[in-house]
């Protein structure tokens, strides 16, 4: 019941700006971002790999509802890439796009968008990194699709995201498991109509095990986005069945969610292990989605409203 609310709150300007103008929000914030600054984002970069741990670093924003912002965006990943060439970092660290932060929803975006994340792959390609496009709500997926089809023309290590929820995604998963397709299968994080998405959660895991059966049993490269034990034990089953190695997929956790299991996997079952780092001023829809995702962190969020 909660977790609709939370999501309808995800996307609401004024509470974007209450939680914004708050500073006690902090320190919860902090759990699930690494900060607000490059420098920030870096110092937790350092922090991961130093345990083994992959990253992908998603400099925060999207919905952009101008051209200036979107700009602003594609400069902050260039800054970004920039950032992580001399640190020798480009083959542990690649970054994550949301297509909306690149203007995508603006009159005219998908070129737009298509324009931004050209410049951000060549930028990847020269550090020798990659770029993975996140997916976002249902009404963008053929546009990011296309996007992603257009990018791998020239760049053909772009990742994309595909969510089990959608009842499209089996269809979408088939169509990307040629050799050197890296996809990141997720559940799913937005409030999706029952005319499009599963609603029910074991429906949801169920759809996430039929993807997942596709994706190992193909020539790509998956990507398993989840915190869920059953699901990332079934993977490494799947994994085994279908003769892979461990350097042939990966599994991929939220930043501040099961640390502890990120470290495990990497230092005592020797996966390959990828951490999603978001950074920047921009945390509101990011947050709110793990708030939903996990109604109990709620408490700790408001309590920061009311604790002075
Ligand atoms: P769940 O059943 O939700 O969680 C399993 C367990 O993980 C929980 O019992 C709990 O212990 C822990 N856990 C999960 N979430 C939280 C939380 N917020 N706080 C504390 N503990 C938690 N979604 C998209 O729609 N588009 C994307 O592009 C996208 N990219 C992602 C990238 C990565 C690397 C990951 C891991 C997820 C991404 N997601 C994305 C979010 C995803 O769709 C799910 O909403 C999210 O991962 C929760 O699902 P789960 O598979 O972890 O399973």
């Amino acid at each position: 019941m909660l977790a609709p609310l939370l999501l309808a709150a995800s996307r609401s300007g004024r509470m974007r700006r209450l939680a914004g103008s708050t500073p006690m929000t902090r320190p919860v914030v902090d759990r699930f971002v690494a900060g607000e600054t490059l420098a920030d984002a870096l110092t937790a970069v350092h922090s991961l790999t130093r345990h083994g741990i992959d990253v992908t670093l998603d400099h925060l924003g999207e919905d952009v509802t101008d051209a200036v912002r979107a700009r602003a965006t594609r400069d902050a990943y260039l800054r970004l890439l920039e950032a992580l060439g001399p640190e020798g970092l480009g083959g542990r660290a690649e970054v994550s796009v949301k297509l909306s932060a690149f203007g995508q929803t603006l009159p005219g975006g998908h070129d737009i968008a298509l324009a931004a994340a050209r410049t951000v792959c060549e930028a990847a390609d020269a550090i020798g990194t990659t770029v993975t496009l996140d997916m976002e709500d249902h009404t963008t997926v053929d546009s990011t699709l296309a996007i992603l089809a257009e990018l791998r023309r020239d760049h053909p290590r772009t990742g994309a995201v595909l969510q089990a929820y959608l009842f499209r995604t089996e269809d979408d998963v088939r169509s990307l498991v040629g050799r050197g397709s890296r996809v990141r299968l997720v559940k799913g994080a937005y409030k999706e109509p029952p005319s499009v998405a599963h609603q029910d959660g074991h429906e949801v895991d169920r759809a996430y095990v039929r993807c997942l059966r596709v994706l190992m049993a193909g020539d790509g490269y998956p990507m398993i986005g989840s915190h869920d034990p059953r699901l990332i034990a079934i993977a490494r089953e799947l994994a085994d069945r279908n003769d892979r190695a461990r350097d042939s997929y990966e599994v991929q956790m939220l930043y501040g969610i099961r640390d502890a299991e990120q470290r495990r996997l990497v230092a005592e079952e020797g996966l390959r292990v990828r951490a999603y780092v978001p950074y920047g001023a921009d945390w509101y829809g990011y947050f709110m989605r793990r708030i939903a995702e996990r109604p109990a962190n709620l408490t700790f969020f408001l309590r920061s409203f009311t604790t002075r």
